[in-house]
């Protein structure tokens, strides 16, 4: 008898794996994470949740059970099996229905802030086409696995929160504040990221990201595509985390303007950091804080640390203006145009060739480095033209691995 029970069990620990297992990959393959219901589904009734080695949801509790095997255990919603969060519907938004449930009349944002303080998991929470934008006083809120889609959340302070696998197909994130959230495995697809404010997010296995999200209105006229750049050194490393995302899921051209925006914010953080007061500020902070003596050193070092900012964000404009940092191909090809020019009239003015059609055509050949052996130079230029041949090849070598590595990648 004792050795049938055993059979038994294993049997039905086994075939509670294999409905396990098959419900995620279900869940995978139609990207459903979290949309079954008891009515829908026969396997989410009662019955089986006892056939089940897990906790069994009481009958005047939620059965909405994630992949832990822990239970919701919220109060039912209606005469539904599910709480009010796990009710896929949205007739639950309704103000009557809220007052029942909650007890209060209260808004959506203040339902979740209450959950959030009472330390209460949203995890694959019933949210779409929710209007829950502004500002959250309780931060933190855990909506991993959530179905936000087509949700509104402008300006939502979702920060130190998570948003790990959830649904934000279509959602309304511009001016939200993402800082420290969970992002992995999100799906972005058409959401809305203008602006929004991300801080060491990590991107990995998102879906449906691309610069498109990022797109918002200059003066309503003038497309521009970012993310809320009012710390650079917060933003560099997300546009980072977005280059190496865009890259592994070859989308290059995506992949070139998060590269082109990484370098950007680290010009502007050296620009930031010219004013010579910024570093007197943060060494006499940096000494008061070891409890050291600030001395007349800080002043000193302070200056040099201007200077050496000044120098990199000179260096960072240039290279940004003759070849967006090695992402715009047009910008090289008008730099060389420029330089032909100026070389030709250089070359018109100090008189080496008579004819400005000539002084143009040998400017273009000492260019490309090729000349031409029929001219006969008037004057001791030598050096000019050898500059000019120099300036010619480094472009050149520039424009050939700028179109290099939009084509095939930068790895
Ligand atoms: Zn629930």
């Amino acid at each position: 008898m004792k050795t049938c029970r055993n059979i038994r069990q294993s049997l039905s620990v086994f075939l509670n794996r294999i409905v396990l297992l098959w419900q995620q990959a279900f869940s995978h393959v139609y990207k459903e994470w979290h949309g079954y219901e008891t009515e829908k589904s026969p396997i989410f009734t009662l019955e089986f949740y006892d056939s089940l080695e897990y906790p069994k949801p009481k009958s005047d509790e939620c059965h909405f059970m994630n992949f832990h095997g822990t239970l919701c255990g919220r109060k039912q919603f209606k005469d539904s099996n599910m709480c009010f969060w796990h009710f896929r519907d949205v007739s639950k938004y309704e103000k009557d229905a809220m007052r029942e449930y909650f007890g209060t009349e209260c808004s959506l944002k203040e339902a979740i802030e209450n959950e959030v303080l009472n330390k209460q998991s949203l995890r694959g929470a019933y949210l779409e086409n929710a209007a829950i934008g502004g500002n959250f006083f309780e931060k933190g809120a855990n909506l991993s696995r959530a179905d936000l889609r087509e949700a509104n959340l402008t300006g939502a302070h979702l920060s130190y929160g998570s948003l790990n696998r959830a649904r934000l197909e279509r959602a309304n994130l511009e001016y939200a504040y993402l800082s420290d959230v969970d992002l992995r495995g999100c799906v972005f697809t058409d959401a809305k990221l203008f602006n929004t404010k991300f801080r060491r997010n990590d991107f990995s296995e998102a879906k449906g990201i691309s610069k498109e999200n990022f797109l918002g209105w200059k003066y309503s006229i003038m497309p521009q595509y970012k993310m809320l750049e009012t710390y650079p050194d917060q933003c560099k490393d997300v546009y980072r985390a977005l280059t190496a995302h865009f890259q592994a899921a070859g989308a290059l051209e995506d992949a070139s303007w998060a590269a082109y925006k990484e370098r950007e914010m680290h010009r502007r953080w050296f620009r930031s950091r010219i004013n010579p007061l910024w570093h007197i500020a943060e060494d006499f902070g940096d000494a008061v804080f070891k409890q050291r003596k600030p001395g007349m050193k800080i002043i000193l070092f302070s200056f040099i640390h201007s200077l050496t900012s000044s120098v990199q964000y000179l260096r960072l404009t240039f290279f940004k203006i003759l070849c967006g940092y090695g992402e715009r191909v047009w910008r090289i090809m008008v730099a060389s145009f420029l330089v032909i020019l100026i070389y030709a009239v250089a070359y018109s003015y100090y008189g080496i060739l008579d004819e400005i059609g000539s002084c143009l055509y040998f400017s273009v050949m000492t260019f490309l480095t090729v000349g031409d052996a029929n001219l006969t130079l008037k004057g001791n230029y030598q050096w000019m033209v050898a500059s000019e041949s120099f300036i010619g090849l480094l472009l050149m070598g520039l424009f050939l691995f700028t179109i290099a590595r939009r084509a095939v990648g930068r790895n």
